[in-house]
């Protein structure tokens, strides 16, 4: 029994012996597999983009810059709240190399979170405007929005709009069309008055809102401008690229529509057009770096601009793009002046605002 023990024991010892040995030989084998492997990353550079934008055109432009460079863009989908929180919680262990949102507001929500870093680079502050970037570069404007008010051509003329705040005039009873107060567009228009006209105006301008809607709110902004045209009200606020996007829609009803209304670009005797940006944020933890920068430089950069906004109809952020001849009718208009953290800093007030102003 005893020398069963012992010789089970032995045999314990023996495959022991092995089992280390053959250990040892699999960790050189290991060692020269991860040298292969490093040989493999350089070859294949990557970038991780943590995006809540998720247009055709930016993904048509990640594969543009990785016909050009070689690196890989991975695209991670998710809403902007989702995205900032996996980067949180994650920590240094993030994948995250870049964030990409629309919206002011939510850019500055991710630094404040921590989950970004400064982006260092001469290109880009050579692309981009100070005005367009964050004050700590801790995120860069790829694109800018108007909220501007559509009119229906036939019954509206020009002349009888001005500001935002004369929307609540009484002849506008019954006429105003916008989405609701959950909608973030709203919110940033909204937190914008608050920082310029402050709270108690603003309070008193989203009654009057509330109280001259053509309608309880509901839709996107394309359906504000579609509720005009189909004569529901006369004045919808909305965003300028959906009447870019609407007039080279394939859908026949909205070219009609994008037709059949005019834009107003409002407060320009004033504070000026709200105008919304979308940025690139660099993650904090990016293990990527160099390659985020260089995707950062491409975005911005005059070439990928202009697809940019030929697709999109927003506004571009490097000053030497071409605009599209739509924009160019537009022509240039007088916008706010505004700090883009106040978005962050005033979007509960804002929502609260609106709701009690039933504007909901
Ligand atoms: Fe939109």
């Amino acid at each position: 029994m005893r020398q069963k023990y012992v010789a089970g024991f032995l045999t314990l010892m023996m495959m022991a012996v092995f089992v280390l040995s053959a250990c040892g030989s699999e960790s050189s084998k290991g060692e020269e597999k991860a040298v292969e492997n490093a040989g493999a990353a350089k070859k294949n550079q990557v970038v991780n983009v943590f995006t809540a934008r998720h247009y055709d055109i930016d993904f048509a432009l990640f594969d543009e810059f990785e016909k050009q460079t070689g690196i890989v863009v991975n695209e991670i989908k998710g809403t902007a709240e989702e995205l900032v929180e996996r980067m949180k919680r994650e920590g240094e262990s993030s994948e995250a190399d870049l964030f990409i949102t629309v919206d002011g507001g939510v850019l500055n929500y991710a630094k404040e979170n921590g989950v970004l870093q400064p982006i260092k680079s001469d290109v880009i502050n050579g692309n981009v405007p100070a005005k367009f970037r964050d004050k700590d570069n801790n995120w860069v404007g790829v694109a800018t929005r108007a909220r501007i008010i559509a009119y229906a051509k036939d019954r509206v003329k020009p002349e009888q709009l001005s500001t935002y705040e004369a929307l609540t005039e009484e002849q506008w009873k019954g006429k105003v069309l916008v989405r609701t107060s959950g909608n973030l567009y709203n919110q940033s228009l909204v937190a914008s008055m608050i920082a310029l006209n402050g709270e108690a105006q603003t309070e008193q301008w989203a009654k009057g809102i509330a109280g001259n809607l053509a309608r309880d709110p509901e839709g996107g902004d394309r359906d504000q401008a579609k509720a005009v045209v189909a004569g529901l009200g006369d004045l919808a606020i909305m965003n300028t690229y959906y009447v870019g996007q609407m007039l080279n829609s394939k859908d026949a009803e909205e070219v009609k529509v994008a037709q059949n209304i005019g834009i107003f670009f409002p407060n320009q005797s004033t504070t000026g057009t709200h105008l919304n940006i979308s940025g690139i944020g660099l993650a904090a933890h990016a293990k990527n770096k160099e390659n985020a920068i260089k995707l950062i430089e491409y975005m911005t950069g005059k070439e990928a601009q202009e697809k940019l906004i030929n697709s999109s109809f927003e506004f571009p952020v490097n000053e030497k793009a071409e605009v599209p001849a739509l924009h160019k009718e537009w022509g240039e208009f007088k916008t706010q002046e505004l700090d883009y953290a106040k978005l962050n800093e005033f979007n509960k007030k804002a929502t609260e605002l609106m709701n009690k102003a039933d504007w909901k």
